[in-house]
């Protein structure tokens, strides 16, 4: 089976390597030196000012939301991973839900305004599928109404916008490090931060509010990242031009030969994308399942990201329906995208999705389709 994706693993030698000093150090987790290694050469890799590296990016949600003091209610985009959301709802913050942008597919900032209300402290921004929020109107927009921004960048590995990377936006963006991402740590993820004092927050949050041998201050977690997994990132990322190189070919031949049949995201002006994931928009709900058996029956395992729309949770009720997010969630399917998926692959994903699509073209659509030959 060809999956939506696969997790990447490096040399293995080279983990080798970096395990053995593990065992001779005897030195698994709490701040060991691999972990302080990653940190480092993500904090120059990405251009960002604090890293600090979680257990997951769930986790790191939850701490960014508590390092910056949230309450109330956070307005937030519906269509992402449910982690976004059901984090603020874990840590007592109401998520509401404001509706997304027909072509980025991200939190729409003319929605995010008349979302906001008198107990709101934040906005959650995801940049979906690693392609940036506006985030220089939801800047604008968090300044005037005195609000936190927090971007959930499990997406963003190194997205650029504007020149520098999207994680420099937000008070905290966060990473996630999962297998299933474009960089991984097998479990892991990241809070990054410009602040100060929100990293030394941040610090105590992830490690029980432990300051020093003696002294708790306040309530914290536990979010730290152990050794091996440090490792398992030090390999990856010793790999990640030739990963996005990769990716950016598959998706590139995905673009120049399904665009005609199917909608895709548009890219945010000014932006460098990472090509994490690649989703098409069908016409409908019965078109995708048509195609996802399709696929299936060709051994072909496409994922629905993100379906639901995170308006429908029963557990985050009542929620104004989010009309775009509803119905784009309907209709859009990731294909497989990963280093190393092998071009007859792609080639049969391409024809399934041609043969798929061309069917339900109107007479119109195939007439101009035709012109443009
Ligand atoms: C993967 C993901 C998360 C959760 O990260 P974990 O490391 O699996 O906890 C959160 N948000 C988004 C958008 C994700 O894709």
């Amino acid at each position: 089976m060809i999956n939506v994706t696969k997790a990447y693993l490096g040399d293995i030698d080279k983990f080798k390597t970096y395990v053995e000093g593990i065992y001779a150090r005897g030195w698994l987790t709490n701040h060991g030196p691999l972990v302080g290694e990653l940190e480092q050469r993500l904090k120059d890799y990405l251009g960002v000012k604090h890293v600090i590296l979680t257990n997951n990016g769930t986790l790191a949600l939850q701490v960014a939301y508590r390092a910056l003091g949230l309450n109330g209610s956070a307005v937030t985009t519906p269509f992402s991973f449910v982690a976004t959301s059901s984090s603020l709802q874990w840590e007592g913050v109401r998520p509401i839900f404001a509706d997304i942008d027909a072509q980025t597919w991200n939190i729409s900032p003319e929605h995010i305004e008349s979302r906001i209300v008198s107990d709101t402290t934040a906005i959650v921004g995801t940049h979906v599928f690693g392609n940036p929020c506006a985030v220089e109107r939801i800047e604008e927009i968090a300044r005037r109404r005195n609000l936190k921004v927090v971007y959930d960048g499990a997406h963003a590995f190194a997205v650029r916008h504007a020149g520098k990377s999207v994680l420099n936006w937000g008070d905290i963006s966060t990473l996630s490090f999962h297998a299933t991402k474009l960089f991984h740590t097998v479990e892991g993820g990241a809070i990054i931060t410009h602040d100060d004092e929100v990293a030394r927050r941040v610090h105590l949050l992830c490690n029980f509010g432990i300051a020093d041998v003696d002294k708790i201050d306040g309530i914290g977690i536990n979010a730290k990242l152990n050794e091996f997994s440090a490792a398992m990132g030090l390999c990856i990322l010793d790999d990640i031009e030739n990963i996005l190189q990769q990716r950016a070919e598959i998706a590139h031949r995905y673009s120049a030969s399904l665009g005609d049949y199917v909608d895709l995201q548009k890219a945010q002006d000014n932006s460098q994308l990472n090509h994490s994931y690649y989703p098409i928009a069908l016409s409908d709900e019965s078109q995708l399942l048509r195609l996802r058996s399709a696929l299936n029956t060709n051994g072909i395992n496409p994922r629905r990201y993100f379906y639901p729309s995170l308006d429908t949770l029963e557990y985050l009720q009542p929620q104004a329906a989010q009309t775009t997010s509803r119905a784009l969630s309907e209709r859009v399917l990731c294909l497989p995208i990963y280093p190393g998926l092998k071009l007859e692959d792609q080639e049969r994903v391409i024809a399934t999705v041609i043969a798929e699509c061309s069917r339900a073209h109107t007479p119109y659509q195939l007439r101009n389709m035709a012109n443009a030959i």
